[in-house]
């Protein structure tokens, strides 16, 4: 436990160092945004300069990207609000109705519960947003299964002998799985399996406010030729949860 915790404050001091170079980055990758979206405007550009333009404007939204999530994550409080656990999954499963469509998913949803947390509503936002969208890439050109559930449930998996009671959200998919190799940095910051399409940013983040609300996140994940698939399994409980920076 305590080789845990000191890799999670070692965690939380990357995350600050990112979040401040991301903040002092931001204005002058805005800055480099707006001046090469005019230059793309001028009509006289040699046809190899433009293509250079182009990639150099690739690249940089990639570069905004990471940014702006990392400063997200970090960004200064807002209050925790008490929010129906059905309500929000069934919200942001709705955002990503014409993406499943697209890609053949099948969506299974399933609330049994009407209960209401206190939770930072746009960080578990960001949490759920992270594990549907990686849900469908691991299913991207299949097609496959989206099974989501939200129930009432207690934790017994914590140091302290009481239960917690609280709320449980199990986002399941029918994907390509995760081998062993991915399956041990997966929640690494800038691990990713998918190219430039991907930051690696998704899971640590989301691992860093589910902490902050105390609660869990864990997963299973087989690969082919076996039942292939993901289940992650968030668990959020009743208790009060700690500011945003505190953790
Ligand atoms: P990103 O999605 O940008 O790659 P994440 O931190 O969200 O970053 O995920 C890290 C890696 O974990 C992914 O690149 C992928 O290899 C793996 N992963 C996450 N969720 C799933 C899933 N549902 N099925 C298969 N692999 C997954």
């Amino acid at each position: 436990a305590e080789a845990a915790l000191i890799q999670s404050e070692k965690l939380a001091a990357v995350g600050r160092l990112a979040s401040s170079i991301s903040h002092e980055i931001n204005n002058p990758l805005e800055a480099i945004t707006n001046l090469l979206y005019l230059i793309d405007l001028s009509a006289d550009l040699p046809e190899n300069t433009r293509e250079y333009l182009h990639t150099a404007q690739g690249e940089l939204s990639r570069v905004c990207q990471i940014a702006t999530q990392t400063l997200r994550f970090h960004r200064q409080a807002v209050r925790a609000t008490q929010v129906n656990a059905a309500d929000l999954v069934d919200a942001v499963l709705n955002l990503y109705q014409g993406r499943l469509a697209n890609s053949h998913i099948n969506v299974e949803a399933n609330y049994e519960t009407s209960t209401t947390i206190l939770c930072f509503e746009n960080d578990i936002r960001q949490v759920l947003n992270n594990l549907i969208a990686n849900a469908i890439d691991a299913m991207r050109g299949s097609g496959g299964r989206l099974i989501v559930r939200a129930h009432d449930a207690t934790n017994f998996l914590t140091d302290s002998a009481e239960p917690r009671h609280g709320i449980r959200i199990t986002i399941a998919d029918t994907g390509h799985g995760m081998s062993p190799a991915v399956k041990a940095r997966l929640f690494e910051p800038f691990y990713t399996t998918k190219d430039l399409n991907g930051t690696g940013l998704g899971l640590w983040i989301s691992a860093g406010i589910v902490t902050r609300h105390q609660g869990k996140l864990t997963y299973r994940s087989s690969e082919h030729p076996v039942h292939h698939g993901t289940i992650f399994s968030l668990f959020l409980p009743w208790t009060e949860v700690d500011s945003p920076g505190s953790a």
